[in-house]
């Protein structure tokens, strides 16, 4: 079996992990960050943009930009409430009640699960190039309070990412497998996760290995990005007073205030009071206007109240169900990064009187111990043991609309619970059996699963068929449903995906729609890097070319200055008639020529019996070719040419150096 990757795959930010030689670590994207914005976007010439460059364009191109996608994954569209409609792109319901995003600059709508493969395959593409090899399989996690359809929603993401899922790991259970994989003590953990969208809190026993979730809760509608929003009000509610101007419904104004907002509620993290200023924010009878304030942090506390209340409440529950009290508690890790927030530290200071572990960082614990499973599930890690639950309860629609249990939550999984219902009616052929996931006593209050039909019953009088109905959660979390006519013994199973917003048949079409598109956009990607190095190469030996004849006068070196010359046209030439393959050629020949450019100017040098016009010859060319801009402004060689300064020793190395590389 192949490495298996670990993703979290957050609301705001995402992380790719991988083990080596049984230590799990961090892979950074192609840009050099560890964690990689979940944002994508589709550029003004309808390109592709995943992570840190589609973040860039949120305020510019804020119609054809998604972000916070995850809090749409796996819902409804009657299931979001208003705060995740405030977005700056367009969402709407199709005919199914799923939700779209619409995207005016490929004239398309997606669903959150496909553009949220995006960010798994570039986590995907960026770790085969920093490994060199190639990745199939992944575990990924997703909040603990996370249901069924927004788990097979996550799922569906990966495949169209090309990605086999081995494991749906709930993000708590993750940290904690960091927290605990190599600590042999026995502990009472507790994990409070609040992200930027989404918050979660599991308990858990650690020992010798052995992992076991004694309760899991949350909401899977607040984070980061509800703390932001209070800030966006309070100034868009002060502006709008002022200048009878609501900022909100203007796409740019509001992305605009709401990257004010996080800023300045990051900063409130470390200091007291933050400026705000947003200058040509909208504009007036008069001319433009300007937002230029200052938030305390106290202020700005007073303004979460209510966040902080809800946030209490899924710890208690998780308390109550594991039968734990507080003080019972020996650890506590913090993840995600509004944990950062000292309002939220003081809160958990509150409900557990422990400091925080400080030996994870929480930005990274997830992906980390998502790495951790996939070793697990390869073998490499061995004697680690991983009990998880079922964070919400399982159940059929009974008579009268009733939520009848059969899984409550915090069961541990796997799992397979079954039970024998009957028929309500005399004569009754068929019974729908209709799944329910949640903790409110009527059915119709939680989330519909899916439903489906057990037909075929012989007639017989109310309650006297037997129908056996049996729930079957696998280590994912997910659910397989079987119902058997006990008298006949016909059976009908389904795996329900009724919640996942998309069906089979349009997961398979996306597929293979991504497959054929990968092959072309890779080989679009191929040519546009081979056309930028060339350029690049261009710009070089133009610059070298000139920097020669300004040395050694236009024919200074005039064989190799010609060759450059020629093959640089030859480049220029095919670049302009986009004749990539004799580019290639062109290319290689200009290298060459550039080579042999350099090597004979370096001869030149040599002869040259002044040292130090020899050394500062030999920098001025190695400083071209380290930077392609002219980018040292201030030479500091030109100032102290007679001096040892500090400056000596790294000249004569590189001297060295250069005189190597062309002489041996
Ligand atoms: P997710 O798991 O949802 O992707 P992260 O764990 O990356 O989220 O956390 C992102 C959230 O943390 C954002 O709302 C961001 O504003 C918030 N955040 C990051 N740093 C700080 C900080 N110093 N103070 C307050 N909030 C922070
Ligand atoms: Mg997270």
């Amino acid at each position: 079996m192949g490495r298996i990757v670990g993703i979290d795959l957050g609301t705001t930010n995402s992380v790719i992990g991988v083990l080596e030689a049984g230590r799990p670590f961090v892979i950074a994207n192609a840009e050099g960050s560890r964690t990689t914005p979940s944002v994508i976007g589709y550029t003004k010439g309808s390109e592709l943009v995943v992570g840190q460059q589609a973040r860039r364009q949120l305020v510019l191109n804020p119609r054809n930009t998604f972000s916070n996608l995850k809090r749409f994954v796996g819902r409804f569209w009657d299931e979001l409430d208003e705060s995740s409609l405030n977005v700056p792109y367009t969402v709407r319901a199709n005919d199914q009640g799923c939700v779209r995003v619409t995207c005016p600059i490929t004239e398309r709508e997606y669903a959150p699960e496909e553009l949220i493969g995006s960010v798994i395959r570039k986590l995907i593409d960026d770790a085969e190039k920093h490994l060199d090899e190639n990745i199939d399989s992944a575990v990924i996690t997703v909040p603990a309070y996370f249901n069924d359809s927004q788990r097979q929603a996550t799922k569906d993401a990966a495949l169209l990412a090309g990605i086999k899922v081995q494991r749906i790991l709930n993000e708590p259970t993750a940290a904690a497998l960091a927290y605990g994989f190599d600590k042999s003590s026995s502990s009472r953990v507790l994990v409070f996760d609040l992200g930027g969208g989404t918050f979660d809190i599991s308990l858990l026993r650690i020992s010798n290995g052995v992992f076991d979730v004694k309760a899991t809760s949350g909401d899977t509608q607040l984070g980061g990005n509800d703390f932001d929003q209070k800030i966006v009000d309070w100034l868009a509610d002060n502006f709008e007073k002022e200048h009878d101007i609501d900022l909100r419904r203007d796409r740019q104004s509001l992305q605009r205030l709401s990257e004010a907002a996080e800023k300045a509620k990051q900063e409130l993290s470390g200091i007291n009071s933050t400026p705000i200023s947003l200058p040509f924010i909208a504009t007036g009878p008069n001319g433009p206007l300007h937002i230029e304030t200052t938030l305390e942090r106290k202020h700005f506390e007073s303004l979460c109240k209510d966040l902080i209340d809800r946030l209490l409440k899924p710890v208690e529950i998780a308390l109550g169900d594991s039968g734990w009290t507080a003080d019972e508690i020996n650890d506590v890790v913090l993840v995600g990064g509004s944990t950062r927030m000292p309002m939220v530290q003081q809160l958990v200071k509150t409900i557990v009187p422990v400091p925080p572990s400080q030996s994870v960082n929480p930005d990274e614990v997830v992906a980390i111990g998502a790495a951790v499973q996939g070793g697990i599930l390869t073998g490499e890690l061995r004697d680690l043991l991983l009990n998880d639950v079922t964070p919400l309860s399982l159940g059929l629609e009974t008579v009268g609309g009733l939520m009848k249990v059969l899984i409550p939550r915090n069961t541990p999984i796997p799992v397979r619970q079954a039970d024998v219902f009957s028929t309500s009616q005399a004569n009754q052929s068929s019974v729908e059996i209709n799944v329910w996931q949640g903790e409110r006593q009527l059915a119709s209050d939680n989330k519909s699963l899916g439903r489906f039909r057990l037909s075929g019953i012989p007639p017989a009088p109310r309650g006297v068929p037997q129908v056996q109905v049996a729930f079957d959660i696998d280590a994912n979390g997910l659910l397989q449903v079987s119902a058997t006519d006990r008298t006949t013994g016909r059976k009908q199973s389904v795996s329900i995906n009724g919640g996942s917003n998309m069906n089979e048949d349009e997961v398979n079409k996306l597929i293979n729609e991504a497959k054929e598109k990968a092959d072309s956009d890779r080989r679009k990607r191929a040519s546009i890097d081979q056309k930028n190095n060339a350029l690049t190469l261009v710009a070089q030996a133009e610059r070298r070319l000139r920097d020669v004849s300004l040395e050694f006068g236009p024919y200074g070196a005039e064989r190799q200055q010609r060759a450059v010359e020629v093959s640089l046209r030859d480049v220029q030439d095919f670049l302009e008639n986009d004749d990539l393959a004799e580019l290639d050629i062109a290319v290689s020949a200009l290298q060459e020529a550039l080579f042999g450019l350099n090597r004979r100017v370096s001869a030149e040098k040599r002869i040259d019996n002044n040292p130090i016009q020899g050394i500062k010859n030999t920098f001025g060319s190695l400083k071209d070719e380290l930077f392609s801009d002219d980018y040292w402004d201030d030479d500091p060689w030109d100032y102290q040419p007679n001096s040892r300064g500090a400056n000596s020793d790294y000249i004569d190395r590189e001297k060295d150096r250069w005189d190597n590389d062309f002489y041996n």
